[in-house]
């Protein structure tokens, strides 16, 4: 195996790609949800038996945009990876990594990652597939995006969300920052690492999308939108349609993981909200 993947030059900023666009919450391997919420949003998926290949057309020339977390924890991380390469290729998405993707990467490209938090599974389904389709997913994985400033730099998708003065930044710092989001540095009781609430003070023109941490319902404060409605743990898998901001949800078929967090409500960001 190759393990030194030489990165293709990717763009940050795509001002031309004005949308529209159905942004897409952490999927985490939920494929018949993720399914099941493309056709809801008009997309037509086929599939080539001969190639092993989905073909899939967007509705009104829209394009998907995947907020990362594609793998890990759920039933079928390998069909989530095939179906989200194939619409990539074929030009009806984008996709930025999260933290569980670039976990997967570090682990295919022979690092020494611990397997658990459910990468154990994804290895696990991976094990039924060939190298070629293994080596396709490390080259896709290895070129992701750690965000995206679309429209004109209205619009930004980052796995973590991205304060405003580092939109378009290309360092090692940002990129961290979009994986993971900002942390005290210190754990909890859990042991889990405390991540700060860097929306709460957001207050930039461009329109911030992005995953991460699982909430109830998704939460628009300050420009900024959670679609992480964590699918896996029993929620939903969520789309946000730009730029007319229509969300559409699919209700997860199961319980497939048990949340390590708390799923964050309404009601904890906007306190001062009489309870709708
Ligand atoms: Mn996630």
């Amino acid at each position: 195996m190759n393990n030194n993947i030489e990165q293709e030059f990717y763009n940050l900023e795509l001002p031309e790609e004005r949308g529209p666009f159905h942004i897409i919450g952490d999927v985490h391997g939920c494929f018949e949800e993720l399914v099941e919420l493309l056709e809801n949003l008009g997309y037509q998926i086929a599939f080539d038996k001969d190639e092993v290949k989905y073909l899939v057309s967007s509705p009104d020339s829209g394009k998907a945009v995947f907020v990362g977390d594609l793998v890990d924890r759920g039933p079928n991380s390998p069909e989530v990876l095939r179906l989200v390469m194939d619409m990539v290729e074929q030009k009806v998405a984008y996709c930025v990594t999260g933290n569980h993707d670039d976990k997967l990467l570090r682990m295919l490209l022979g690092r020494n990652v611990q397997i658990r938090h459910g990468l154990e599974l994804t290895k696990a389904q991976l094990e039924s597939y060939d190298a070629v389709f293994r080596e396709r997913v490390k080259y896709f994985l290895a070129n992701l995006p750690h965000h995206l400033v679309l429209d004109e730099g209205r619009l930004v998708v980052a796995h973590a969300g991205l304060e405003e003065r580092l939109h378009g930044r290309n360092t090692k710092g940002v990129r961290n920052l979009c994986l993971y989001g900002p942390t005290t540095g210190e754990s909890d009781e859990k042991g889990l690492p405390v991540r700060l609430d860097w929306a709460a003070d957001y207050c930039g023109k461009a329109i911030v999308v992005y995953g991460h941490t699982p909430v109830h319902e998704p939460i628009w404060r300050n420009n900024t939108i959670n679609i992480d409605t964590g699918c896996v743990f029993g929620g939903s898998l969520t789309a946000l349609t730009y730029p007319d901001h229509v969300i559409t949800t699919v209700v997860s078929r199961h319980t497939y993981a048990e949340s390590v967090r708390p799923f964050i409500r309404y009601q904890q960001l906007h306190p001062q909200a009489s309870p709708s």
